[in-house]
């Protein structure tokens, strides 16, 4: 893996009291090449400029660029169309566009029902609650119970004739659980309901072919595909899109303007209003390069690796609670140490140059189910080696013995 180290000038450097930094939060944003940081220089040194309007040669140059970059994610993603890929800023926005658009339509009456999962992060639970309440809507998820346990089959007896829609995640950022997706979507087409996944997660850890899932939406962020922050995209069915209203109205989404009325632009521009992040639109193509040139096999073989080693090191520590009972984790653990707050060891092992996330992960219902105000998670990314996890147990353990 040093080859690819090696393309993260962030991974380099000392921090605190002269350790090397082990970055183990990989699953609130995960460190960007050496491509992307250039590329972002490089637009803003040689091509900064209005994209789609302009007859000039740079405009030109940032419009040909930022629709590469879309092609190429389109080819990433496995999109039937390149209308498809619609540009947000990240995976809330992404969500809060289908939210919002859903709702415009008036897609849902009262009593009609949306199915969430218990291990939903807030940007895919606070969209729908807003729906419902806007429309008078119910919000169900699938319970996850009090040891992390999660009875997916009986969760699918959630979907049913009074459901409009199920929103569920790839991967969870909290816990590692990949849901059985595929089945919830099955059963949600079933029942004629509208799917939407969360990869937040799965995107930098496992190909994706949107077709192949066969959802209506799919959301990520950029900048957990080592892509820079404010970049995002939305995935949806091109007749669906077509069909739907626009969501904010402004330049570009537009086909004529006139004080009486407004006809809309064609897909994907009707649903990007505005200037969007252009060098992070840009810069994004680089880091999706960065990802294609994985060998994805090795990549998912590594980071089980290093979560099976993490594993293996809290278990053989005492006082350790973990939430994943029967399931592997995928690409982090999450655990408490009994009688401790999450907080203080993260504080603790921030004094060795050790970056984990406490707290609740933006996932405070899972929390509430677990009985719990948060956890520690160590995430991981393709960069990460064996030896850091061993660091990592090491200086967990003698952070245990300052708490005890
Ligand atoms: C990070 C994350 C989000 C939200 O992504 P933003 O980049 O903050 O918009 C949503 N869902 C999951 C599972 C996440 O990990």
């Amino acid at each position: 893996m040093l080859n690819i180290r090696d393309q993260f000038p962030i991974l380099k450097q000392k921090i605190k009291n002269q350790s090397d930094l082990i970055y183990f939060d990989n699953a609130a944003t995960n460190q960007k090449p050496q491509v992307v940081i250039d590329k972002i220089s490089e637009y803003y040194s040689k091509t900064n400029s209005n994209i789609h309007r302009g007859v000039h040669h740079l405009s030109q140059v940032a419009t040909t660029d930022y629709e590469e970059s879309r092609d190429l994610i389109a080819q990433f993603i496995n999109a039937k169309s390149v209308k498809e890929v619609i540009f947000t800023s990240g995976c809330t926005e992404g969500i809060n566009l289908v939210a919002t658009i859903l709702d415009k339509a008036n897609y849902l009456k009262i009593g009609d029902e949306i199915v969430v999962s218990g291990l939903e992060h807030h940007s895919n639970i606070v969209p729908w609650q807003m729906l419902c309440e806007a429309t008078g809507a119910i919000l169900k998820y699938v319970p996850v119970a009090q040891d992390g346990a999660i009875d997916w089959e009986q969760g699918l007896e959630l979907i049913t004739s009074k459901t409009k829609l199920v929103a569920i995640t790839h991967l969870s950022n909290a816990l590692g659980i990949i849901p059985p997706v595929d089945k919830y979507i099955t059963k949600a087409k079933q029942n004629g309901a509208l799917t939407l996944v969360d990869g937040a997660q799965w995107v930098a850890h496992y190909p994706l072919d949107v077709q192949a899932l066969g959802a209506d939406f799919y959301v990520f962020s950029g900048h957990k595909l080592y892509g820079p922050t404010g970049t995002g995209v939305l995935w949806g069915r091109e007749d669906l899109l077509n069909e739907l209203p626009p969501y904010k109205g402004g330049g570009e989404m537009i086909a004529e303007v006139t004080f009486a009325k407004t006809t809309y632009n064609v897909l994907p521009n009707k649903y990007e209003a505005g200037t969007p992040n252009i060098s992070g639109g840009i810069a994004l193509a680089q880091a999706v390069k960065f990802a294609q040139s994985l060998d994805w096999n090795a990549v998912a073989n590594h980071e089980k690796e290093l979560t099976q080693l993490a594993l293996k090191g809290l278990q053989s520590l005492d006082n350790i609670e973990l939430y994943t009972p029967g399931v592997v984790p995928n690409g982090l653990v999450s655990f408490n140490v009994k009688g401790v707050h999450h907080y203080d060891v993260g504080t603790l092992l921030d004094q060795f140059g050790i970056a984990v996330r406490t707290g609740h992960h933006c996932c405070q219902p899972l929390m509430q189910q677990l009985g719990i105000t948060g956890t520690i998670r160590a995430s991981f990314a393709c960069y990460n080696t064996l030896e850091e996890v061993e660091v990592f147990i090491e200086k967990l353990k003698k952070s245990l013995l300052l708490l005890s």
